[in-house]
């Protein structure tokens, strides 16, 4: 199991951009689990947003807002 750290992005940046994201939590656990070798982890506080992603093929197009700190994440892949 490997963590990948999402880049945080600006409120001014998400603007326009769909967010992933819920009003309320009844408690803080991941978006989604599956049963892949790498976790989509916060960029700002380390939360686990997408555990068991299997890589790029189940990562959301849109932004994911941390139900823990509350910054946007951008799950797209940036090419190194
Ligand atoms: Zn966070």
């Amino acid at each position: 199991m490997s963590d990948i750290v999402l880049p945080v992005v600006g409120s001014s940046e998400a603007g326009g951009r769909p967010v992933l994201g819920f009003t309320c939590y009844p408690e803080l656990r991941p978006f989604s689990t599956g049963d892949g070798d790498v976790n989509l982890v916060c960029g700002g506080c380390g939360f686990i947003l997408v555990a068991g992603s299997t890589g790029t093929a189940q990562r959301p197009s849109m932004l994911i807002r941390c139900p823990s700190c509350g910054r946007y994440n951008d799950p797209v892949p940036q090419t190194a």
